[in-house]
C-alpha cells in the first residue's frame, strides 16, 4: 500500500474521507472509484481501470472435483431422452458430490415444464422452472447441474436460460439426446463468472443411454398453458 501513488481506502464502517489528500481511491461494495478534490471541485467518478501502482490480476480456475463416473452420465441422457421422447421437453438433474467417500449421485429437483396440449399429448416449451433437492445423504454436496437441450445442440444458446440461475458449480447441458452420441458442453460458473470447460476432462466417456430412475419421474409437474390443471406426469401426459 505504502509504494502507491494514491492511497486506497476501504470504504467500511470505518470509512472517513481522508484529510489532506487531493487524490485517493475507495474500494466500495460497489466497486472502484476516484476521489479527486480541487480548490474548484470534489468529485468521485468510478474508476474501472484499476488502481495505478497494483499489479494486474487475472481470473483462474483449478478444479480438483473428479470426473463424474460414466454410468451416472449414462444415466442422466437416459433421463433426458425419456423426457424428450414423452414430451418433447427439457430435464435437469442435480449433481452431488461427497468428498469423504470420493462419491457422485444424481438426485431429481422438482421440475415444471411449461407447454401446451396437442392431441390430447402433452408437448412441453424449451422452458424448465426447478427448485433444490435434498442431497441423498448428509455427506454430500450439490456441486452442479446436468440439464438438457433435447434434439437441439447442447451449446444451442437461443434455448438456455438457465444461467442466470446456476449456483457456483459445475454446469452441464447435454443436446441431441436421442442421438447415439449425445452432445456435451461443461462450463464452471462462480460469481457470475463462466469458465468453459472441455466435458471430457470432467466426464466419463459415455458410451450408452442407461435406464434412469423411476423415482426422478415423479418430480416433474406438467403445466399446460391453456390453463388445464398442471398434472404430475406420472398421471399422463406420455404419448
Ligand atoms: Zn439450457
Amino acid at each position: 500500500m505504502g509504494s502507491l501513488p494514491f492511497p486506497l481506502v476501504l470504504r467500511d464502517d470505518a470509512f472517513a474521507p481522508p484529510e489532506g489528500l487531493h487524490t485517493y481511491y475507495v474500494l466500495a461494495a460497489n466497486g472502484l472509484f476516484l476521489e479527486r478534490h480541487t480548490p474548484l471541485f470534489s468529485v468521485s467518478v468510478p474508476a474501472p481501470s484499476g488502481v495505478p501502482g497494483l499489479h494486474d490480476h487475472a481470473p483462474g480456475l483449478r478444479l480438483r472435483l473428479p470426473r463424474v463416473p460414466a454410468v451416472l452420465v449414462e444415466r442422466a441422457v437416459g433421463f433426458f431422452r425419456a423426457v424428450w421422447e414423452r414430451w418433447e421437453g427439457e430435464g435437469i438433474l442435480l449433481l452431488f458430490y461427497a468428498p469423504s467417500l470420493g462419491r457422485f449421485a444424481l438426485g431429481a429437483p422438482p421440475q415444471v415444464l411449461t407447454g401446451r396440449i396437442e392431441h390430447g399429448c402433452f408437448r412441453a416449451e424449451m422452458h424448465l422452472d426447478y427448485l433444490p433437492c435434498p442431497a441423498p445423504a448428509a455427506d454430500y454436496l450439490c456441486v452442479g447441474t446436468m440439464h438438457s437441450h433435447g434434439a437441439w445442440a447442447a451449446g444451442h444458446s437461443a434455448i438456455d436460460q438457465h444461467d442466470e440461475e446456476y449456483e457456483a458449480g459445475l454446469h452441464v447441458t447435454v443436446g441431441h439426446v436421442t442421438r447415439p452420441r449425445p452432445s456435451f458442453v461443461a462450463s464452471f460458473v462462480v460469481g457470475g463468472s463462466r469458465f468453459p470447460l472441455d466435458p471430457a476432462t470432467v466426464l466419463g466417456r459415455f458410451e450408452r443411454a442407461r435406464r434412469p430412475l423411476d423415482p426422478w419421474f415423479d418430480q416433474i409437474v406438467l403445466r399446460p398453458r391453456d390453463g388445464a390443471a398442471p398434472a404430475a406426469a406420472r398421471d399422463g401426459g406420455r404419448r
